[in-house]
């Protein structure tokens, strides 16, 4: 442990793993699996010299097969898998909600980032009822990985190497946590960030610029473009909203883009019409506008069913770990805009209809919320109110309920 200050962002802990992943690559007795969650795409290239806003997808696909990893998998498969939880999580709170259940909790607040999950559980230790109980896509995918996949190609958990390359720095806090791990192996092993990944693949003389575009292997690749806006703002709740709205109301979205819940302001809200049921969205990005929703909820305050927080300014396109903007927000709605192209590119968009998802539903997990996917898919949040932390990590003093 490095950290001896409590950093809600987990930013002290960070730690360059890209030495670890490159043994593990080079270990003839380990299967390397690799994610890259859906805003590294839109900004991997400017690092080497493209333009903001270019689409890498197939470039990086290439490139990390080209460094030696086994399995090219995608973090946006476990997105669309996040919304099946928490679509199906939104509704049933909301369904008893409605039909009187006053030991219900709303709004639902999205659980996919780790700085805003650490934020909560230092700052508002009253309300850890309030966020979805599903894990984030990073920790989805890990827990997939390393039972599912691994049982399928019959290989022990801890020959089975997950890394992840992240937009962002919290998700190296993030995959050390305790609870994601099965007796001292982590479901994620190694995270890299979008920087690191670059060095990696200049320091192995990858030449990115003529590289083809490839394809994601299956069946941890294939995603929708629902899961592909969850790399910014409002994007994670847009994804929610297009599957929640087909099961709430057994009807076809009559447009699959809301471009109400889309933009660039720290605090927006929306209503959507669920067939008659007017349903209220916030939307936060940034910890400070974060605080403000948070602090209406803790009032008794709050009109919203459902609200997405993210702590970096435009959501993961704005990561910790992403090339440096130096704040220049053009970029970042370049990025934006880029991860938009991308769910306009995709044949399927929304994430109910991903084929290798319902496998994985019928051939393992049941149904969404069924015991085995809670198991797997769902986590708690722990009271660090009071909590000094040596390591970043939780530590042993957690009130571990
Ligand atoms: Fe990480 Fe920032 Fe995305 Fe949160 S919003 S998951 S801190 S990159």
């Amino acid at each position: 442990g490095q950290c001896v200050a409590v950093c809600p962002v987990g930013a002290l802990t960070e730690r360059d793993q890209t030495g670890a992943v490159i043994r593990a690559l080079s270990n003839p007795d380990k299967t390397v699996v690799v994610q890259t969650a859906p805003a590294v795409r839109a900004a991997l290239g400017e690092e080497f010299g493209q333009e903001a806003g270019t689409l890498v997808t197939g470039k990086m696909a290439a490139a990390l097969r080209r460094l030696g990893f086994d399995y090219v998998f995608d973090t946006d498969f476990a997105a669309d898998l996040t919304i099946m939880e928490e679509g199906t999580e939104l509704l049933d709170r909301l369904t008893r909600h409605l039909n009187g259940d006053s030991t219900v909790k709303l709004p639902i607040l999205t659980s996919c980032c780790p700085a805003w999950v650490k934020f909560i559980e230092h700052n508002f230790p009253s309300l850890l009822d309030v966020p979805s109980s599903a894990k984030s896509p990073q920790q989805m995918f890990g827990a997939v990985a390393k039972n599912y996949f691994a049982e399928k190609l019959n290989v022990d958990r801890k020959k089975l190497v997950v890394v992840s390359i992240m937009p962002c720095v919290a998700k190296k806090y993030e995959r050390g946590r305790d609870e994601f791990a099965v007796d001292g192996n982590s479901d994620v092993d190694f995270v890299l960030t979008t920087r690191e990944l670059s060095h990696l693949i200049k320091l192995a003389n990858i030449d990115f610029h003529t590289l083809p575009d490839e394809e994601f292997d299956q069946p941890m690749g294939m995603s929708t473009g629902a899961s592909v806006i969850f790399g910014t703002t409002g994007g994670v709740i847009e994804a929610a909203v297009r599957t929640a709205y087909e099961l709430y109301t057994k009807k076809p979205l009559p447009k699959v883009e809301f471009e109400e819940l889309r933009g660039m302001e720290g605090l927006r809200h929306a209503t959507i019409d669920f067939g008659g049921l007017p349903l209220h969205i916030g939307i936060a990005h940034g910890l400070g506008n974060a605080r403000k929703l948070l602090e209406e909820i803790a009032a008794g305050r709050s009109q919203f069913h459902a609200i997405e927080i993210m702590s970096c300014p435009g959501g993961c396109i704005g990561g910790g770990g992403q090339p440096f903007h130096h704040g220049k927000s053009d970029i970042l709605k370049k990025r934006q805009q880029a991860i938009y192209q991308e769910d306009r590119n995709k044949p399927i968009r929304k994430s109910h209809e991903n084929p290798f998802i319902y496998q994985l539903y019928e051939e393992y997990l049941g149904e969404p919320m069924s015991e085995k996917a809670h198991h797997l898919l769902h986590t708690k949040y722990f009271d660090r109110s009071t909590v000094f932390e040596q390591d970043g990590n939780a530590s042993e003093t957690d009130d571990k309920k």
